[in-house]
């Protein structure tokens, strides 16, 4: 189980302190959770809430050397208290930082998994956060709920909060509309879903719905549920138990295998390619992409890079590991794969995206990340 605590909960607003009398009771429930023999792993978010007020700085918008610096000083203060509400319980408590390339790249990816696993099974309880101390603008996830997914996709997990300031997703934003309707369960990420992802009230912490449902479709096709439920109450996840409100998302009937599910989950495809209506019937067909069917690139991308494939009315309907450069995909695009040793000199693979490296997204679902 992954429990996700976001910086609004955790942060008291007025002293700019960890909300110690709250997390205790959190800490209680996960524990118990632990008792019952389940694996648990916290991400938690709140460096940066932490320490920007330790360090004075003017509330609004912080530049990225002052988020930078403030993560650095918050993040000691947060390990401090799980330290001691863990420890105090006889708990092992693992502090991972993160970094976007550490889910982005397959092999750091693999190697953050292991250290999950390690820690796990020596009954450590890991507390999870993106090192933001050396996350640059580009390379970062921003927010820790698409962290969430990726570490719940890594480590296998069957069930992942996300405990927020909002109680679960609704079809209008419940403070504008009263005929807001809440929505507890969803079994496909529909285009209607994604369009109910406004932004969240909160100026605390960085995700709003948007994120949440982007976290989700990492989630779901990782075969793990998702529920989105507020936090603030003591016992936020008894409350859960006990029937308090929470949107769940209900994983893929039958989950896509572990390589296909990080190519899918990748936030930052490095380029993309568009395809032409033949390779979308033979996609749809479960064959691979031929350069044939390719009609154009964007971005740079090398061999083994995790690409968009797009159709040509430019919506996302695939994510694959490409086995061509974007220099050498351009000009072996609409070619047939016989003649790619003549037109490059070497004689790569004949698919520019093979099937197994290769996941098909359902009907509609784009990522609003790209
Ligand atoms: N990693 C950031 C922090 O610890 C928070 C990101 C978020 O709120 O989602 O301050």
């Amino acid at each position: 189980m992954v429990v996700k605590v976001g910086s609004a909960l955790l942060v008291d607003s007025r002293t700019g302190r960890v909300n110690r009398t709250w997390l205790e009771t959190l800490i209680e429930d996960l524990l118990s959770l632990r008792e019952r023999g389940q694996q648990v792993i916290l991400v938690s978010s709140g460096a940066i809430a932490l320490g920007r007020r330790q360090l004075a700085l003017a509330p609004g918008p912080l530049r990225l050397e002052e988020s930078q610096a403030a993560a650095a000083v918050g993040q000691i203060r947060l390990a401090h208290a799980y330290k001691e509400l863990l420890e105090g319980r006889a708990v092992t408590v693992a502090q991972v930082l993160l970094t976007l390339e550490d889910s982005e790249r397959r092999r750091r990816y693999l190697n953050a998994r292991a250290t999950l696993e390690t820690l796990l099974s020596l009954g450590a309880l890991p507390v999870i956060n993106e090192n933001d101390t050396v996350a640059t603008a580009e390379i970062r996830y921003g927010d820790n709920d698409r962290l969430a997914a990726r570490v719940a996709q890594m480590s296998g997990a069957d069930c992942l909060i996300l405990l927020s300031d909002v109680d679960g997703l609704y079809s209008a934003d419940p403070n504008k509309d009263p005929g807001a309707r809440f929505i507890a369960e969803v079994h496909e990420i529909t285009p209607e879903i994604e369009a109910m992802g406004g932004r969240s009230a909160s100026d605390v912490g960085s995700g709003g719905m948007t994120t949440k449902l982007l976290a989700a479709r990492i989630a779901v096709s990782a075969g793990c549920h998702m529920g989105i439920a507020a936090g603030h109450h003591h016992h936020p996840i008894r409350r859960i138990e006990q029937g308090a409100r929470c949107t769940w998302f209900l994983p893929a009937a039958t989950p896509v295998t572990a390589r296909k599910q990080w190519i899918a989950g990748t936030l930052r495809p490095a380029g993309a390619v568009t395809i032409d209506g033949g390779a979308l019937r033979a996609l749809l067909d479960g064959r691979s992409l031929l350069p044939a069917g390719v009609i154009a690139t964007r971005g740079q991308f090398e061999r083994g890079d995790t690409v968009s494939v797009l159709t040509p009315d430019g919506a996302e309907i695939a994510r694959g590991i490409v086995a061509y450069s974007d220099g050498d995909a351009v000009r072996i695009m609409g070619r047939k794969s016989a003649e790619i040793q003549g037109i490059l000199g070497f004689r790569g693979r004949d698919e520019l995206i093979h099937r197994d490296d290769l996941v098909l997204f359902t009907r509609g679902a784009s990522h609003a990340c790209l």
